[in-house]
Formats: structure tokens, sequence, C-alpha cells
């Protein structure tokens, strides 16, 4: 990474807006109470006011009338490195915007401030670079060959958690895609997710179909992590689940879902409708198609995954399928739906700094302890990872459960 002092960021990818944003910040120190990265990593430089205000001095003296007439910039080598560094340190969670008085997006912000950076030749961080390297050479981040990615299927039917086969949508064309992301496609444990899902859609009647081998990472990493290959990819995606013909996609991952239902149509457009898994079954046991009849006695707390809830607005119907589930007693954590503690798998914080992702999951186990639950469910795979890895870290006798798991129990009684 070259941070030369004097190496410049391109501001053509923030728009006039944004740049007023920048000076629309009052120090007020509200982000800094609840942001879920500084609560467990106290250096004032991420806090988001903070790196705003680094941003402002980085701006006006690299584009501003006393840059001009100084011929040259004031921030130092370490500035610029440091500015860079919390700017990763980040999962672009969005709960500075919600809770900003000014309304910062800044989620946008944070994301279009790393493509200016990326193109500037100053970011990702290494550990990040080689993460998105890796992505797109593979098509996954876990380095695994093309031809393992509808393995998933085999495997579920022989272990009897698929109950039955799925067609290939581009040998057998239906109205529904059920698209899994990367990391259902290879993560073993994971893999269990999409069969729970497949199974759903199997018994409530959809007619839908599965890309295996043929199916992209969604290649929202690139976009989170501020790679300018990302709109290219996208569109590359784009026509090819364009041309299967399908009305509707539904998908697997709560990232997958923000990229293709959020990203996709600003830069071509999508012609079938989008939703994430949760509202789909969500939807199949409101028109009676599903029916969790069998008891699953527990005691459940929720997580709301960011790209779900506070990206996306969906709060209500995962809510909705766990109160529909007999035997479930579900309580609240304190932070809840907008105000939901990041579990610190987003933004590719993880790839740059998994220690701290760890302690935020972890922080988010400890509210999910104090409302006595046995379990926090979710209905995204990663933030069901990063919740193990929380449980984990901090020691606790709470699980992480996936919410799928509970309504296929319920629906199969196995
Ligand atoms: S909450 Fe908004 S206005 Fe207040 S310090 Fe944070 S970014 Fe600035
Ligand atoms: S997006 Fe989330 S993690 Fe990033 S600065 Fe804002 S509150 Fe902190």
């Amino acid at each position: 990474m070259d941070t030369s002092a004097r190496q410049k960021i391109p501001l053509n990818s923030l728009s006039p807006r944004q740049l007023m944003e920048l000076d629309a910040c009052t120090r007020c120190g509200e982000c800094m109470k609840w942001c879920p990265i500084y609560a467990v990593d106290r250096s004032a430089d991420l806090i988001p006011g903070n790196r705003i205000a680094a941003l402002r001095k980085l701006l006006k003296s690299q584009h501003g009338i006393r840059a001009r007439l100084a011929a040259g910039n004031r921030i130092s080598k370490e500035e610029v490195e440091r500015l860079i560094e919390v700017l990763y340190e980040c999962t672009t969670c969005g709960q500075c915007h919600f809770v900003c008085p000014a309304r910062i997006d800044t989620v946008e912000l944070w994301e279009d401030l790393r493509e200016a950076v990326v193109e500037a030749g100053l970011g990702p961080l290494p550990d990040q670079a080689e993460y998105l390297r890796v992505l797109k050479k593979y098509e996954n981040p876990f380095k695994e060959p093309r031809e393992n990615r509808g393995i998933w299927v085999q495997r579920g039917l022989e272990q009897g958690t698929l109950y039955r086969d799925l067609p290939l949508i581009t040998e057998s064309p239906q109205p529904v895609l059920f698209y899994l992301g990367c990391t259902a496609s290879y993560n073993t444990e994971i893999n269990l997710v999409a069969q729970w899902v497949a199974n759903l859609m199997h018994y409530a009647g959809v007619r839908f179909g599965v890309l295996g081998n043929q199916e992209n990472c969604c290649r929202g990493k690139l976009r989170r992590m501020g790679d300018g290959d990302f709109a290219a990819k996208a569109a590359e995606n784009i026509d090819l689940l364009n041309s299967l013909g399908i009305d509707t996609l539904v998908t697997n991952c709560a990232g997958c879902f923000k990229t293709i239902f959020q990203d996709y149509p600003r830069i071509k457009k999508i012609n079938f409708k989008v939703y994430h898994a949760i509202e789909y079954v969500d939807m199949l046991i409101r028109e009676r198609r599903l029916q969790p009849v069998n008891l699953v006695p527990m005691k459940v707390t929720y997580h709301d995954p960011c790209h779900l809830g506070r990206h996306n607005g969906i709060y209500d119907a995962p809510r909705r399928v766990l109160q529909a589930v007999p035997g479930v007693e579900f309580v609240e954590m304190e932070r809840i739906r907008q105000n939901s503690r990041c579990c610190g798998m987003g933004g590719g914080l993880k790839m740059g700094f998994p220690e701290i992702q760890t302690l935020a999951s972890a922080e988010r186990i400890r509210e999910a302890e104090r409302t006595g639950a046995e379990a926090v469910v979710t209905p995204c795979p990663t933030c069901f990872l990063g919740l193990q890895a929380g449980a984990a870290r901090a020691e606790s006798d709470i699980s992480a459960r996936h919410l799928m798991e509970l309504v296929n129990i319920s629906v199969f009684g196995r």
C-alpha cells in the first residue's frame, strides 16, 4: 500500500450531498455511544464523528484552496495511514446513521470513501485485499473449485437432511431461483441452512431451482470494501440472472440480499423480485402453505442482521416466523431493530480485524444472555457464524441457532 502523504484521494465517487454531509457533523458524540466497534476497541479515532472530522481535514488539505496555495498537503503519512485503517475497522452496520441527529448517510459514505481510497491505491488493508483477490480468482472466498459449488445438494440427500433433489434451473426452467451464496454453498455447517430452506419451499409447493455450479458469488464484498470492479462484476451477474426467465429470486444470505436487492438495480435493471428466505417463509406461513405444528419448547431471543434490519427495514417478518413456531418463548434483547448491536461480521471487518469481530459478537452474546434465553436465533448464515464465534469467545452457555432450523423442526417434526 502506497501511503505517500502527497497521494490524493479522488473525490469523484463522492456526491455533492456527501461532501456537504462531511460538514454537517456537529461532533455531538451520539454515534460514539452506539458504535459496536468503538465499544470493543476504545480508540478515539474510531468514533464516527472523529472519523468524519479527520476526513474533512484530509479532503480540505488535499483539495481545498489552502492546499492549492501551498501546492501540497499538510497531512502526515501517519495521519493518512490511520484514517485508512479506521475507515476499514468498521462493519458498515449503519448504526451511526440511525442515531445521528444530522442523519448523515454513513453507510454510503464509508463505502464510497473506501472506493476513493482504493482508487488512490491506498486500500483496502493487506488481509482484506488478499480476501478480494481470492474472491475474484475463485468466485468464492474459500479457494474452492467451482465444480464443488453445487455439492451441497448431493451431500444433503446422502445425509438425509435434504428431503428431495433440486432441479438445476438452467436445465429445467422454474419461476423461482434459490440463490445460495458462497458460505451456504461451501461451508458444510451452513449447507444445512440451505437444506432447511429448500425443504420448506418444497413442502409449500414452490416451483424453484438452483444454479448449482453455475452460481456466482454475489460480489457484494467488492462493494463493501470499495473495490472498483464491483459495478462490472455485478453487471455480469445481473445478465446471468436476467437470462434465466425467473420471476422471483430468494436469497439465503442477508448480505446477498442487500447486494442483489439494493445494489444491483443501481447498476442495471433486474427483471425479477428479490426476497430474503425469511420473508419468503413468512409469506408461505401467512398463506398457510407452511404450518409449523410441532412444539419447539425453547426460550429464545432474536438478533437482527444489519443487512436485513437497518439496511432494508425487515424487522417484523422474522419475528412473525419465530412467533408462529409453537412452544417458542420469545424475549427481546435491549438493543433491537434499528438499534440492534452488530455482530461484527459485515463490511470486511472480520478479514482485517478478526479479533475485533469476535469481541463485538461476544458483546452481542452477553446482551442475549441478559434476557435469560437459552438460544439467540438469526436468519442470516453469516451472523449465525459470527454469533457462534461470539458465544465461544464469551464462554457462554447460550447457543446460536439459525431460525430456519427451528421452522424446519416445527414443520417436519425432526
Ligand atoms: S452522531 Fe452524527 S453529528 Fe453527531 S458526531 Fe456522530 S456523525 Fe457527527
Ligand atoms: S457503520 Fe457501524 S461500525 Fe461503522 S462507524 Fe458506524 S456504527 Fe461504527
